[in-house]
């Protein structure tokens, strides 16, 4: 396959958009739904694989450009996987993650009173999907292993980055700078394995 030069970047949130923009060479022509007026589609899939090829074809045929998309989320085990897909929806309409947050501290609070003082095990998958001229090129997954903090902490990223300590640290994705995040998270491990055709 051609190296692809021109790219719309399948995502209508501002952090991922910026973050998957880091990761991609800095000659390629990037545009993001918003430029081109297009509005995200219903992410109906039941998995992030699914949702990331919802978004990667429809952007790809709307836009009739090659597609980059980024399904990804949170998954906290005691609480079976929640919010997993739904993570963004978990912020309601507004996409407000302290309200995000709250809830996944307040279904944690369900589950144990006593979770504060344990290791909650927690990762954020994400799912990248090439698509290019009605068809999928490729997608790849990238995973990090971590635990939830008690309480935010740390003002950077987005999302639930201020509640993520990934393991074998002790300051969540929100203290770290984004630089440090980039190298390790869920996005650069997916992109690590695609980066060949940009
Ligand atoms: P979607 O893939 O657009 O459905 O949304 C994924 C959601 O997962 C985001 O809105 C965030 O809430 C969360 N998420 C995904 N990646 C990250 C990350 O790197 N940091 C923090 N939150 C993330």
């Amino acid at each position: 396959m051609k190296k692809i030069t021109k790219l719309l970047v399948g995502t209508n949130n501002k952090g991922k958009f910026k973050e998957i923009s880091n990761l991609l060479p800095k000659n390629l022509k990037i545009y993001s739904p918003s430029d081109l007026k297009i509005k995200s589609p219903a992410e109906n899939g039941k998995t992030f694989e699914e949702n990331s090829l919802i978004k990667a074809r429809y952007f790809s045929k709307k836009s009739k450009m090659t597609c980059l998309s980024d399904d990804s989320g949170l998954e906290v085990d005691i609480l079976n996987g929640d919010p997993g897909i739904y993570s963004a929806r978990w912020g309601g309409q507004k996409g407000d993650f302290v309200k995000a947050i709250n809830r996944v501290f307040k279904e944690l609070d369900k589950k144990d009173k006593n979770w504060k003082i344990k290791k909650i095990k927690a990762r954020f998958i994400c799912v990248l999907t090439i698509y290019q001229s009605n068809k999928k090129i490729i997608n790849s997954v990238g995973k990090i292993e971590g635990y939830i903090s008690p309480s935010m902490k740390g003002k950077n990223g987005f999302g639930y980055d201020p509640i993520f300590i990934p393991k074998e640290k002790n300051v969540t994705f929100g203290e770290m700078k984004p630089f440090q995040k980039y190298k390790i998270d869920h996005r650069f491990k997916a992109f690590k394995k695609i980066k060949k055709f940009f």
